[in-house]
């Protein structure tokens, strides 16, 4: 049986994150083991996320927008970002980026082992794997059974977001390198909230990804029937080819995850809710957790902390998602109001968690009052 002081259980997102953080703290010579069943050496997804600071992962920043499009039949604009940009980061150079840097330490080690099993013992935790059973004082897991918090999240609203998406090449020079397409809303609706969004990669290679926000999946040729006629009718390409593509499901849930599975083990990432509820934005929630439980361990307390969002934001979201999941069709009004009616700062700082009452009363106002007042009884009653 094999002793560390930190096990993190799933080196992707969230995984990675922590021992980066830790790798740069006080506690750099902590002994620490990071298991994944999988190699990580695919471009399983790409991150794409807003900020108005320099992050540490700059150099591996490999698109950067200051401008964002969004289109809706309310309204076609393209917004500067001001002090924002809008980043995009590939999952496969954000796991070589750290696992290099973490090569440089020999007391961060790797395996590739599937995790079967994480239990709290006396004085710490036991991880059991299909190849052995590692302890240490503190594990970190990032693994996550969407089956168990569906169950657990019976009473709650639980909804998905779903997105397929392909890496397109033109042969003529198409896209514009200055904006991302965060929203367009022209494919229909269904009574759901179905958009598009392009980023851009070169003048003639974009990621076009079809995203809808729903209880349940769609069937895979409806999403790449949409993918087709988006391309051809609203981008109005015949000769591409598909380079890549992309699957993922993000809970959106009012759900509040827990913190820890046992007085030693802590949930991280989208396990512990790191995934805005409302929009499915994870990274840089990721960022700003893994950041404080380095912090916890340095002051040499217990590393419990909730990624969940604070009440009054959990509030906000329950009220969009119980649109969402009802009447889903109307999220086209609300998000093209929102765009009009405010500036780039205020959405940003509201969608961040971080405005103030003001900028909450600012945008909130700005949206269409019925279905939110409707919303807001029907989840009171
Ligand atoms: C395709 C896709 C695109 C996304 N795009 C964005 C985006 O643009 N912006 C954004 O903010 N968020 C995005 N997200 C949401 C979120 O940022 C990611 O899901 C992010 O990877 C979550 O980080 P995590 O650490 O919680 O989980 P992961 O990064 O999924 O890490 C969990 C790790 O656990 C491992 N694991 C699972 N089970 C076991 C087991 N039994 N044993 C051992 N290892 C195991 C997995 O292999 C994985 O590496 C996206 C998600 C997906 C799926």
């Amino acid at each position: 049986m094999d002793k560390f002081d930190y096990i993190i259980a799933g080196g992707g997102a969230s995984g990675l994150s922590l021992a980066f953080y830790l790798s740069n703290s006080s506690l750099k010579n902590a002994k620490v083991l990071i298991i994944d069943k999988d190699q990580k050496n695919k471009n399983d997804r790409t991150w794409g996320f807003w900020t108005s600071e320099q992050t540490v992962f700059e150099s591996i920043i490999a698109y950067q927008y200051k401008n964002i499009e969004f289109i809706s039949k309310f309204t076609n604009r393209t917004i500067p970002l001001g002090e924002y940009s809008y980043n995009v980061i590939k999952g496969i150079d954000f796991y070589r980026f750290v696992r290099s840097h973490l090569s440089m330490f020999p007391n961060f080690s790797f395996i590739s082992e599937s995790i079967s099993q994480i239990n709290d013992t006396e004085n710490g935790a036991e991880v059991i794997t299909n190849q052995g059973v590692y302890t240490a004082k503190w594990v970190f897991s990032s693994i996550f059974d969407e089956k168990e918090i569906v169950k657990a999240a019976a009473s709650k609203l639980y909804l998905r977001q779903h997105f397929a998406g392909w890496v397109i090449e033109t042969s003529k020079p198409v896209f514009d390198l200055k904006s991302v397409r965060m929203f367009d809303f022209r494919t229909p609706q269904e009574n759901q909230m179905r958009f598009f969004y392009v980023i851009p990669h070169s003048e003639n290679r974009a990621l076009v990804e079809f995203t809808i926000f729903s209880e349940n999946l769609l069937e895979k040729l409806q999403y790449e029937t949409a993918l087709r006629e988006y391309i051809s009718s609203i981008l109005e390409l015949d000769d591409y080819q598909i380079i890549e593509n992309e699957f993922g499901v993000i809970p959106m849930t009012n759900f509040r995850f827990p913190s820890t599975r046992g007085k030693h083990i802590i949930n991280i990432g989208s396990a512990a809710g790191s995934s805005k509820p409302s929009s499915g934005y994870t990274f840089a929630r990721i960022q700003k957790h893994v950041k404080k439980i380095v912090e916890k361990l340095e002051q040499g307390k217990a590393p419990v902390i909730s990624a969940n969002s604070p009440i009054k934001y959990h509030l906000y979201d329950s009220v969009l998602l119980n649109i969402l999941k009802r009447n889903g069709g109307l999220s086209e009004e609300i998000f093209s109001k929102m765009f009009i009616n405010n500036n780039i700062r205020q959405i940003f700082q509201f969608l961040d968690e971080e405005g103030g009452i003001r900028n909450d009363l600012k945008i909130i106002t700005s949206l269409p009052p019925l279905p939110f007042l409707r919303s807001t009884l029907d989840l009171l009653f």
